[in-house]
C-alpha cells in the first residue's frame, strides 16, 4: 500500500508522508463510529452544542497553525487561509446555537389527536472532500451532521492529509467521544468498499463531476442517499449600466481568490456589447497588476495552483481554447519557475463549443463572452452543463434581480461575489450536483424526516 506523499506546490518538493490505512482498519473505524453513534444520538442538542462550541474555540485558538498548514499543502495565500479557519468556527457556532430550532418538531393539523414531523439522526455518514478549502468543506458538512446526532467518517483529498489529520485532532481536543469524527486516509479506489459497508447510511461528496458520478452510482446501487456538491463554470453577467471600476475590481477578486480554484468562482464573464471593450481593457489591467507570489507573502494577491498536474491540465484547456478561435488577451504561459504557478490569464471572444466556454477551468483563467442584450446574456449564461453560483453586476438592482431569477444556478447574487453563508442554503443544479448544504436545508439532508401520528 502506497503512502500519501504531500508535495509543496510552491517548491515541488515533498513536505510530508502519511500512512494509508488498510481495509481492515477502515472497517474497525467505521464500526467504532457506529458504536459511538448509538450514544451520540441520545445526547440532547445542548450537550452536542457544548462540544461544537469547544470545537469552534479550538479552531480559533489554533487558527495560525491550521492556516499555515492549508497554505503549505495547497498553496492558498495565507490571509485567505486564516479567513477559512474563522469561517469554520462561525459555522460550528451557527449550528451549535441553531440546531434545536432548525430541527424542532413541526406540528401538522390533521384529523389525528396529534400528528407531527420529527427529525431524527440516521447513522454514520461518509464525506468525500476536496482540497480547495481543506478545512471549510469538511466543517460545512460535519457541523450540521454531528449536531443532528449523526457521526462522520472523512475521506479527504490525498494532497491535504495533514489538514485531515489536524481536523481529526481538533475534534479530539474538543473532547468529542472517540468515533464521532474519524479520518480515513485511503486511496479513492477504497471509497467503493466504504460506501458498501452496512454501517454507512449516506454519502456527501464535494468535488469534480467525474468523482460525483462514480460515488453517486455506487451509492445508488446500494440505495444510499447522497448529496453532491460538484463543479461549476458560472457566469457573471456584466450589464451596460455598471460602474466599470467596481465591476472589474470584483471580477479580478472573483477570478483570482483561492488561486482561481473555487467552485463558485466567477469563471465566465458575459459582458454586454456596449461596454465589452472597455470592460476587457480595464479587467486586463487589473488582472495584470495582481501580484502572483509565494502564498506566505502577505502582499501576494494569488499563489500557485494546488498541484503541478492540475496546472498542466489547465494550460492544456487554455491551448485548446486558443486553437478553437478563443483570443488570448493575457497570460497563458507556464512561468519559468519552480512550483505549480500559473499566471492570471484572460481568454476573450469565447463562444459555445469552445473548451473554456463549455467546461470548468479550475485556476486563474477568466473567460470573457460578448452578449448583444440582456436576453442574449441570460441565454449564454444558461448555456452550460453547470449551475452553481452565478452573478449579475449592474447599477440597477431591480434589473439585476429580474435577471438573477432567470439564471439556472443554485445561487445568483447581484453586485456581490457568490459566497456560502451558514444562514442560506448552498448547492447546485444540473452537473453542479444536487442536495443542499447549510441553513435548515443542509441539516435536513442527513436526518430521517419522520411522521408521527397519534390517533
Ligand atoms: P476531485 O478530484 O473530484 O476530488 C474530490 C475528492 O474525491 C477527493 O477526496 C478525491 O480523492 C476523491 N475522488 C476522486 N475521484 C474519486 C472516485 N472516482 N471515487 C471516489 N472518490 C474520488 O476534485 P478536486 O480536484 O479535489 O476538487 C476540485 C473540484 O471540486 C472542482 O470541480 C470544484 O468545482 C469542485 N468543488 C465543488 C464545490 C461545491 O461546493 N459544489 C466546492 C469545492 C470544490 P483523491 O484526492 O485521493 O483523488
Amino acid at each position: 500500500m502506497e503512502n500519501t506523499i504531500i508535495i509543496n506546490p510552491v517548491t515541488g518538493e515533498k513536505i510530508a508522508e502519511y500512512n494509508r490505512i488498510t481495509i481492515d482498519q477502515v472497517q474497525e473505524k467505521i464500526n467504532q463510529s457506529n458504536t459511538t453513534y448509538a450514544s451520540w444520538k441520545q445526547k440532547s442538542y445542548k450537550e452536542r452544542a457544548a462540544f461544537m462550541h469547544k470545537l469552534a474555540d479550538i479552531l480559533d485558538e489554533n487558527k495560525e497553525e491550521y492556516a499555515q498548514l492549508a497554505t503549505q499543502e495547497m498553496g492558498k495565500v495565507i490571509g485567505q487561509s486564516r479567513k477559512e479557519i474563522e469561517k469554520c468556527a462561525l459555522v460550528c457556532r451557527y449550528y451549535a446555537d441553531n440546531t434545536e430550532a432548525l430541527l424542532k418538531d413541526e406540528i401538522v393539523k390533521t384529523e389525528a389527536t396529534k400528528s407531527y414531523v420529527t427529525f431524527q439522526p440516521i447513522g454514520v455518514v461518509l464525506a468525500v472532500m476536496p482540497w480547495n478549502f481543506p478545512f471549510y468543506q469538511v466543517i460545512r458538512f460535519a457541523a450540521p451532521a454531528l449536531m443532528a446526532g449523526n457521526t462522520a467518517v472523512l475521506k479527504h483529498a490525498s494532497n491535504v492529509q495533514g489538514c485531515a489529520l489536524a481536523l481529526e485532532q481538533a475534534f479530539e481536543k474538543a473532547s468529542f467521544p472517540e468515533g464521532t469524527f474519524t479520518n480515513l486516509n485511503i486511496d479513492s479506489k477504497l471509497v467503493k468498499a466504504v460506501i458498501e459497508d452496512k454501517n454507512i447510511v449516506a454519502i456527501t461528496l464535494t468535488g469534480s463531476d467525474p468523482a460525483g458520478r462514480s460515488v453517486a452510482s455506487i451509492a445508488g446501487q446500494n440505495l444510499k442517499k447522497t448529496v453532491m456538491e460538484l463543479g461549476g463554470s458560472d457566469a457573471y453577467i456584466v450589464l451596460d449600466d455598471v460602474d466599470l471600476e467596481k465591476a472589474t475590481t470584483l471580477a479580478t477578486l472573483g477570478r483570482l481568490q483561492n488561486n482561481g480554484q473555487t467552485c463558485i468562482a466567477a469563471k465566465r464573464f458575459v459582458v454586454l456589447d456596449a461596454i465589452y471593450d472597455e470592460f476587457l481593457a480595464l479587467f486586463t489591467k487589473k488582472m495584470k497588476a495582481a501580484k502572483m507570489g509565494a502564498p506566505t507573502d502577505t502582499d501576494s494577491y494569488y499563489g500557485p495552483m494546488a498541484r503541478i498536474d492540475l496546472r498542466d491540465e489547465l494550460h492544456e484547456q487554455v491551448l485548446k481554447t486558443i486553437s478553437q478561435g478563443g483570443k488570448l488577451v493575457l497570460g497563458g504561459e507556464i512561468p519559468d519557475q519552480k512550483g505549480a504557478y500559473y499566471p492570471a490569464t484572460i481568454l476573450a471572444d469565447l463562444k459555445p463549443g469552445m473548451e473554456a466556454f463549455d467546461t470548468e477551468l479550475f485556476g486563474p483563467v477568466a473567460s470573457v463572452i460578448r452578449a448583444k442584450d440582456d436576453d442574449d446574456a441570460i441565454a449564454l449564461a444558461n448555456n452550460s452543463q453547470y449551475g452553481l453560483g452565478s452573478g449579475v453586476l449592474t447599477s440597477n438592482n431591480e434589473r439585476g434581480e429580474k435577471i438573477a431569477l432567470q439564471l439556472e444556478a443554485g445561487s445568483s447574487f447581484v453586485n456581490k461575489l457568490v459566497v456560502s453563508d451558514p444562514r442560506l442554503p448552498f448547492g447546485g443544479v444540473k452537473n453542479s450536483g444536487y442536495g443542499r448544504e447549510l441553513a435548515a436545508y443542509g441539516i435536513r439532508e442527513f436526518v430521517n424526516t419522520k411522521t408521527i401520528w397519534i390517533d
